[in-house]
């Protein structure tokens, strides 16, 4: 349901009439070579595009009027090849909708020491071309990244494919709509927000839906289906005993692959790409769907619990963004912590984790679950990967929506849980629990996070810069006194800068 593959970054290269022909024509040499070269590169998950040398106001926004109509183009790749004076540029970033990157770099690695003279000096001139053109990007205020090095080198080919995946999520985030089965769990305050503003700023539609629509769907899910799926579920996890072929609960398996069934016909239908529920309102539902919300959210779909909007399209944006790459990414939430040894979390919910992020075969276990009231809920059971990962959180603060990102280290539990039916993650957040929690907390930061193998902070760095989000980061350098002030001049600067 994700496909990178198919969407394109626009390569564009500015220049001028100035130098003639012959200098034009070596110059849309290079930026071939390089379009070819970074289209190449096995880091980059969409295609590069070389698109014709730029060297007019008129065809500069002409071009940009076509990446903003084209359903393929998440953004541009820009980059002065020689001085290309950027009032000729103003135009066209105006009204340019996507993303774009300025890539600073040069054809030559190196200078031809003997045999440099004024003709390499004007075709290689990107040193004081793109400096013009970072004017205008500062002049205007435009959100963009900055990249600069060699287009050879590997890390220069790294940086660009964190920005396109960010772009890739950001593209996503245009047409996505989030079905929304239920209000939010009762008084909670950090997973509500306004809708109408997030879908004004960040673009994702979130749409509600009475629970008795998706019952519909689940009613006609036909047993043939029902069939189908629980023996890919005999086939895939550690099935528990008493669910299998003759065990005495096969019934309620058979119950989670029909609300599975019936919720992936639901979305198909309802053209959503993300959803919520709440057990708090599941009548007709057999059980929380448990195994369902899981094993959607490993074919990338987004999900929030208990009504959580913002972390469904949180959780969607980072399974796009982390598409192909190795690592899962989930929907989680800090649920209770081990205050020794200097500090760890246990992060669980009630059943929704996603197994691509299980160091082992899941298995698929039923357990009374102690609120909601209804059947006991099939759920997989594992323990996530340990590793490094980004966990982060989404909210709105009332002026803006805030993305708070905290750099996490998952390990293996240092003991056996043989009483804990839910899937778990451990992790030593960065620089400690201490300080990690304490920021946290005066940022406002929720208990439902994204959690994610494959992202780094300069991808959810990146997504932020293109969503306007205020983006705070927790890591090794964070220390509370410096924090604090970051909220008290980004609550100043989001002042001023939203203006009337
Ligand atoms: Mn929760």
């Amino acid at each position: 349901m994700i496909d990178l593959s198919s969407l394109e970054a626009w390569f564009v290269t500015g220049s001028q009439h100035l130098y003639g022909s012959e200098t034009l024509k070596a110059v849309e040499q290079h930026s071939t070579t390089i379009a070819r070269a970074l289209s190449e590169s096995s880091l980059i998950p969409v295609k590069i595009i070389a698109k014709p040398v730029m060297t007019s106001s008129e065809s500069i926004q002409q071009l940009c009027l076509d990446a903003n109509s084209s359903k393929n183009c998440i953004g541009l790749i820009t980059w002065m090849h020689t001085f290309s004076p950027a009032r000729m540029w103003i135009g066209g970033l105006r009204s340019l909708n996507k993303p774009y990157l300025h890539l600073h770099t040069q054809f030559n690695e190196e200078l031809p020491w003997p045999t440099i003279d004024m003709s390499f000096m004007n075709l290689n001139q990107s040193a004081h071309g793109d400096r013009e053109y970072g004017f205008i990007g500062a002049r205007m205020r435009l959100p963009r990244k900055v990249v600069v090095g060699s287009w050879r080198d590997t890390s220069i080919h790294s940086e660009i494919a964190v920005w396109a995946r960010a772009a890739c999520a950001w593209h996503d985030a245009q047409h996505l709509k989030i079905a929304r089965l239920g209000d939010n769990m009762r008084n909670v305050a950090v997973t509500e927000g306004d809708k109408v503003d997030a879908q004004i700023r960040l673009r994702y539609s979130v749409n509600g839906y009475g629970v008795g629509e998706l019952v519909r769907f689940i009613h006609e899910v036909q047993d043939a289906e029902i069939e189908r799926l629980t023996v890919e579920y005999d086939e895939t996890y550690e099935v528990a005993e008493s669910l299998r072929p003759n065990g005495n609960q096969r019934k309620a398996l058979h119950e989670a692959a029909r609300i599975e069934l019936g919720l992936r016909h639901f979305l198909l239908e309802s053209d959503s790409n993300a959803f919520t529920d709440t057990f708090e309102d599941l009548h007709g539902l057999a059980q929380l769907p448990g195994i369902a919300a899981q094993r959607l959210m490993a074919d990338g779909y987004g999900f929030g619990a208990e009504g959580d909007w913002k972390t469904a399209a949180l959780v969607r944006a980072m399974k796009v963004m982390s598409h192909g790459l190795n690592g899962g990414t989930s929907f989680m939430e800090d649920y209770t912590y081990h205050l020794k040894d200097g500090g760890q979390v246990l992060g669980a919910h009630m059943l929704e984790v996603c197994p691509s992020i299980a160091d082992d075969k899941p298995s698929a276990e039923i357990h009374p679950l102690s609120i909601g009231g209804k059947g006991d809920p099939v759920r997989l059971v594992f323990t996530a990967s340990s590793g490094r990962a980004v966990n982060a959180s989404i909210v709105d603060i009332g002026n803006r929506f805030r993305l708070v990102v905290n750099r996490v280290n998952l390990m293996r539990p240092e003991q056996p849980l043989p009483k804990l039916p839910v899937a778990r993650a451990i992790w030593v957040p960065e620089p400690n629990l201490k300080i990690a929690a304490t920021t946290w907390i005066y940022a406002g930061g929720a208990h439902h996070t994204a959690l994610s193998h494959a992202l780094t902070p300069e991808h959810l760095q990146d997504f932020a810069d293109m969503a306007g989000l205020e983006c705070l980061m927790i890591d090794g350098n964070t220390n509370v006194a410096d924090f604090v002030k970051e909220l008290r001049w980004n609550d100043m600067y989001y002042h001023l800068a939203s203006g009337i």
